[in-house]
């Protein structure tokens, strides 16, 4: 499975301790992630992630565009709610292209690992299918 990971700056060590406690998991998927986020999980976690540019440089659009493809199956999204982004219309459009096309989405610890859980037990394993459909 495809997951992307991306955290609001106030939020990147919670998703930097998330990854750790959770690299097992993450390590058998093929991970993505907005360009901090993704260095900060790579320098913690060894795991090999695919970074696009930072979110408000255009990272979330290209996020959005593999989900606009069918090729991105779940995004685990750590917002930052206390804090106003100079991208908020980039965020509010890709949680936006995750509603159009079903994808699972978290926005926080909580969410994000039930979804993990979940994917470990194949309550996402649809997406195989789906994927095949183009
Ligand atoms: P970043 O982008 O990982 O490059 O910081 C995330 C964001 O703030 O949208």
């Amino acid at each position: 499975m495809k997951i992307a990971l991306i955290a609001h700056d106030r939020k990147k060590d919670d998703l930097v301790q998330f990854a750790i406690a959770y690299r097992d998991i993450l390590s058998e998927h093929t991970l993505f992630a907005t360009g901090t986020t993704g260095l900060r999980v790579i320098d913690a976690t060894g795991l090999e992630v695919t970074r696009f540019r930072s979110g408000p440089l255009g990272g979330d659009q290209q996020i959005g565009a593999m989900i606009a493809n069918n090729d991105m199956d779940m995004i685990i999204f750590f917002r930052d709610p206390l804090t106003a982004q100079p991208h908020e219309p980039d965020v509010s459009a890709l949680i936006r292209l995750c509603d159009v096309y079903q994808i699972p989405l978290a926005t926080n610890m909580g969410t994000a690992e039930i979804l993990l859980k979940g994917l470990q037990k194949g309550f996402v394993d649809w997406r195989l299918i789906q994927e095949r459909r183009g």
